[in-house]
C-alpha cells in the first residue's frame, strides 16, 4: 500500500526521494536516486523538485538543505543520527582553530552544519584523497574520522593531524575478521571502506567509498568479494551483479541509525511534510563556502 501512495504523493508534490546505500532494501528500491554522500549532494544541489525527501541520517538531509536552501527538505525519521557526526564538538573545534590559525580544517561531510561552518573545505570518502592533495604543503586537521585521516596520512605522507572521532561499525573491524573471512572465502577479493582501522585497510585488495566499492566489484573479473562496509550496500551490489557473490566482512557492519526509516515513515513524512530540516542562515552562509569548495575541487 505504501509504495503506491508514496509514488502518487511524489508526483503530486513534485518531490524527489534520495537514499543512501546503507538504507533498508525497500527504501533503496523506491528512491529516485541511490548513492553515496557525494552523489546525493550533487543531486540535492541540482534538483528542480520542490521537496527533497532524504532517506539517510540527519547530517545528510542537513547537507541537502545547505545546498538547496529554497527547497523543503524532509528526513522521514527525526532520530536518524550519525554517531560519528556527534563526535565533532563545536566549541572544541573553535578553540582548536583559534590556537592553530594556519592549519587547514578539512572536514568530512559526516558532520553537523555548524562544524562545516568552521571548516575550510568539506570532503566525502569518494573525494577526500583528491581534495587533500590541494593542501600538500599545509598542516591539515582532518575532522572527525581518525581512521580516514590516518589512512590518507599513511598513503600520502602529508602533515595531517586527526580528530579522535570514528564510525562505530567500521572501527570495530579487526585483523581477526580479515583472517576468518579470507579462510572461509579464499577466492574472494576484500574491498573495505576507509572508515576502517588502518591495519585492516592494509590487508584489503581495494579501499574505497561505497560507490567506489560498487564500481570496483562490478568492473572486476573476480566473482566473489568480501565487503568491509555497511550491509546495506549488499543490495546494490547484488542488483548490479546478479551472478557474483558478496560476503560481509563482519556481522557488526549494520548501522542501526541508517536502518531506522521504514516505508511507513517515508509515506507519513511525504504526506504530512513533517520532520523538515531547518538551518540557521548565518551558519548556512559559512558552511556553504566550504561545501562549494568541495564541489569545485571534486
Ligand atoms: S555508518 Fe557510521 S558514519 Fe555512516 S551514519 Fe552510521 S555511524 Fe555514521
Amino acid at each position: 500500500m505504501y509504495i503506491e501512495e508514496i509514488k502518487k504523493l511524489k508526483k503530486e508534490k513534485n518531490a524527489v526521494i534520495l537514499a543512501h546505500f546503507y538504507q533498508n532494501d525497500e527504501i533503496q528500491d523506491i528512491a529516485d536516486y541511490v548513492g553515496d554522500s557525494l552523489a546525493l549532494s550533487k543531486v540535492a544541489a541540482s534538483t528542480d523538485a520542490d521537496i527533497i525527501v532524504f532517506c539517510g541520517v540527519f547530517f545528510m538531509a542537513e547537507t541537502a538543505k545547505l545546498l538547496s536552501p529554497t527547497k523543503k527538505v524532509l528526513l522521514p525519521k527525526a532520530n536518524a543520527l550519525c554517531r560519528m557526526a556527534a563526535m565533532a564538538d563545536y566549541d572544541e573545534l573553535l578553540a582548536y582553530k583559534k590556537a592553530h590559525p594556519d592549519t587547514v580544517i578539512v572536514t568530512y561531510v559526516n558532520t553537523r552544519a555548524n562544524i562545516k561552518a568552521l571548516s575550510d573545505v568539506i570532503v566525502t570518502s569518494s573525494n577526500a584523497e583528491k581534495i587533500i592533495k590541494n593542501y600538500k604543503d599545509k598542516h591539515v586537521m582532518y575532522v572527525p574520522d581518525k581512521n580516514l585521516g590516518l589512512y590518507l596520512k599513511d598513503k600520502l605522507g602529508y602533515n595531517i593531524d586527526v580528530w579522535p572521532g570514528f564510525c562505530y561499525i567500521h572501527d570495530l573491524l579487526t585483523i581477526k575478521d580479515v583472517e576468518n573471512k579470507r579462510t572461509e572465502f579464499p577466492n574472494a577479493k576484500l574491498l573495505v571502506h576507509p572508515e576502517a582501522p588502518l591495519e585492516v585497510l592494509k590487508k584489503a585488495d581495494f579501499v574505497g567509498s561505497t560507490k567506489q566499492i560498487l564500481d570496483y566489484a562490478t568492473n572486476d573479473p573476480f566473482e566473489e568479494f568480501i565487503i568491509g562496509t555497511d550491509k546495506g550496500i549488499i543490495h546494490a551490489l547484488e542488483k548490479a551483479n546478479p551472478n557474483k557473490k558478496f560476503h560481509l566482512l563482519s556481522r557488526g557492519l549494520n548501522c542501526i541509525n541508517m536502518k531506522r526509516i521504514t516505508l511507513e515513515d517515508l509515506y507519513i513524512s511525504l504526506r504530512d511534510e513533517v520532520h523538515e530540516i531547518e538551518v540557521d542562515e548565518e551558519v548556512r552562509k559559512k558552511a556553504i563556502i566550504a561545501l562549494d569548495r568541495m564541489m569545485e575541487l571534486s
